[in-house]
């Protein structure tokens, strides 16, 4: 049999193929972020409207500052046995299906169902619904929750909205266009909990983060006449202050924010691995340098694992960075 070439696929098709099935597994990528879980829970909350059975796979628990958001307590790392063989596993905001962890049990591609706003997505899917102009993935589901006629509710219009201001970063980054604030309006008429994501995502700290932070801050270095500041924690930074993985998440931004400086890098040594988040503040595509050491994301904002040791991985990814023109 001849591969066809993947290609993205309609509204209208994915529509059709959300309705032919029964059984769904939402799927979001591990370190998960309100993007990858906001848009899975509302396209669920939407498909069981419809009365179909709905499941969450993801490899990493809920983080505390998304367990607000509806049915997150139904969200496991493991799948119900009694699944379907016909079953549809729809990754949310994942360039590629390994995102998904290698927790998840292989999935025939005839069930894979892609959606996302990547740059790059690697069309995994039988269907890949990637729209890359727009600012997140819980946008994308938008189009399929208008295609599947399915009223949206407060709860499904607090879920999109939180991925909508995750990925904007607040309705700060340069993907906020007017297209993204009339949905975010559109959202608040519809009943969405702007104020509760404002609480729950961007202001409650914990004090233990908020330590972390400062010492994330004191190593701080600055290279290449200060266009590049870049920084690091390991396990001993997070036993000292009391923080966690989680609490590092929007630290990069705080790096990116110094005067001078085109592009970050926190560099994570955790648990035996090094995780590197890159941020841009539009000169350097960071999607493109990750994608030179095996990891993606967007011309801003992209990640990467790093293997050997930390100054090993301070020097890859400046080389990388270099590459794309620091
Ligand atoms: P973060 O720094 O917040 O972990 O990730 C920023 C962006 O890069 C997100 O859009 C995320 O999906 C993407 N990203 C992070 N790590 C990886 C990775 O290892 N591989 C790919 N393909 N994308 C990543
Ligand atoms: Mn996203």
């Amino acid at each position: 049999m001849i591969e066809s070439t993947p290609r993205l696929a309609s509204t209208d098709e994915v529509v059709a193929e959300l309705r032919r099935r029964n059984s769904f597994v939402m799927v979001s990528h591990v370190k998960p972020d309100g993007d990858t879980l906001g848009a899975g829970l509302a396209l669920g909350l939407a498909l069981k409207r419809l009365g179909k059975r709905v499941s969450y796979f993801q490899q990493d628990s809920v983080p505390r500052n998304l367990r607000f958001l509806p049915d997150t307590e139904l969200v496991s790392c493991e799948l119900p046995p009694d699944l379907p063989d016909d079953t549809l596993y729809v990754f949310c905001d994942m360039s590629d299906y390994k995102r998904a962890g290698e927790l998840l049990p292989p999935v025939d591609r005839e069930n894979m169902l892609d959606i996302d706003h990547h740059l790059g997505n690697s069309l995994f899917g039988k269907l890949n619904f990637v729209l890359e102009n727009e600012c997140s993935t819980g946008s994308v589901v938008m189009h399929l929750l208008r295609g599947l006629e399915v009223p949206v509710d407060g709860r499904i219009a607090t879920c999109i909205l939180a991925t909508v201001m995750t990925d904007t970063g607040g309705f700060m980054h340069s993907n906020t266009t007017p297209g993204a604030l009339e949905l975010a309006a559109e959202l608040m008429r519809l009943g969405a909990d702007k104020e509760k994501i404002t609480e729950e995502i961007f202001l409650r700290k914990r004090v233990a983060a908020t330590k972390l932070l400062g010492r994330i801050i004191e190593a701080m270095r600055f290279e290449h006449s200060g266009r590049y500041s870049y920084s690091y924690v390991d396990d001993a930074m997070l036993a000292e202050t009391g923080a966690d993985g989680e609490d590092t998440e929007d630290i990069v931004n705080t790096l990116l924010g110094q005067d001078g400086v085109d592009v970050a890098a926190l560099f994570k040594a955790i648990d035996g691995e090094i995780r590197v988040s890159l941020r841009s503040g539009g000169r350097i595509n960071v999607q493109a340098a990750a994608q030179r050491l095996g990891g993606g994301g967007h011309f801003r904002a992209s990640g990467l694992t790093c293997y050997g040791t930390l100054p090993e991985a301070f020097a890859a990814v400046e080389t990388a960075l270099v590459a794309e023109g620091l």
